[in-house]
């Protein structure tokens, strides 16, 4: 059984997996996956229970995890009955199911989403309250609702993305399931495009296959390997991160060693991003300087809304 959400008791809060990772990941953030406890999101499921309850996390910490992340059941955590978390078979718990993201967020927010710590859920020494699923304590009301809904907006890159490479092979499912960016709502399936094809439309997510990734030390510049035609040429693609947006980025460690392990790795790997579409610009030829060559090319913006990953199956596509 895997779980959409959990709920987390430092931070009082249901969170997704993503979350839990932006969180591992943040150095801004204080809070490790592996001191927390995860319990049942289904409120009247977890108030039946002790806080030690818990559930575990699956791919929470790994900058470059192949299989889907999520939480799931421990040997022996309990669920009410009728919980709809409660597992339905025995003995394996998990390990052995279908691998894919089936919880599609149906809009990727653009702002990050903020994980505020609620006062005295935990006290000074870092010790959950003895029993905090009993007498939620001064919870305010504007935070998650009390139902066990699965979330359906997401503000991290990652779970839309893992939605799509997970499901990659199931065309029609990509098709039926919408997603909402910004003003623009459309399928998941219309929405992450080709990097070949991205002078189709504008303000989509791009993704293709890396030819290289040129490591400038503090910067970097990401080729593809797929060229764009325009007027029966064909243009090299490439985005660039620059030294500044890498140095404030909050995420800069786990970002590094991601980049860095791409940078050596011998394996195939793809490249997503949103929020910048590559327009044709002319560079200085590096043989000639006088002579300037055409690109397709553009800054990252924003790191957030960028990953580079291995995609299973996208060389039968
Ligand atoms: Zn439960």
């Amino acid at each position: 059984m895997k779980f959409d959400t959990a709920y987390c008791l430092s931070l009082d809060e249901k969170l997704s997996i993503y979350d839990v990772r932006e969180l591992n990941f943040d150095e801004t953030a204080d809070f490790d996956s592996d001191t927390d406890s995860f319990l049942c999101p289904n409120d009247a499921c977890r108030a039946a229970f002790k806080a030690s309850n818990t559930l575990s996390t699956f791919n929470a910490k790994n900058v470059n995890y192949q299989r889907t992340p999520h939480f799931k059941n421990k040997t022996g955590t309990q669920h009410i009955d009728g919980c709809r978390y409660a597992s339905t078979h025995k003995g394996t718990d998990g390990e052995n199911e279908d691998d894919r993201e089936d919880n599609f967020p149906s809009e990727f927010v653009l702002t990050r989403r903020t994980y505020p710590r609620k006062a005295s859920t935990v006290n000074t020494e870092g010790q959950p309250p003895q029993d905090p699923t009993k007498t939620p304590p001064t919870r305010i009301g504007t935070s998650v609702s009390g139902s066990d809904a699965t979330p359906d907006k997401t503000s991290v890159f990652a779970h839309p993305v893992e939605c799509y490479v997970s499901n990659i092979d199931d065309k029609d499912k990509l098709k039926s399931m919408p997603l909402k960016i910004g003003e623009h709502t459309a399928t998941y399936w219309t929405f992450f495009k080709k990097i070949e094809y991205l002078q189709d439309n504008k303000g989509l997510i791009y993704w293709g296959k890396i030819k290289e990734i040129k490591d400038y030390t503090n910067s970097f510049r990401i080729d593809f390997e797929k060229k764009v035609w325009l007027d029966k040429k064909p243009y090299s693609v490439n985005v660039y991160l620059s030294k500044k947006l890498i140095d404030n980025y909050r995420k800069r460690k786990a970002f590094l060693e991601q980049i860095k392990a791409a940078v050596a790795s011998e394996r195939a790997l793809y490249c997503f991003f949103y929020g910048v579409t590559p327009e044709l610009k002319q560079v200085p030829s590096k043989k000639n300087p006088e002579q300037t060559f055409g690109v397709f090319s553009a800054n990252i913006e924003n790191l957030d809304h960028l990953i580079v990953r291995e995609v299973p199956g996208a060389e039968e596509l």
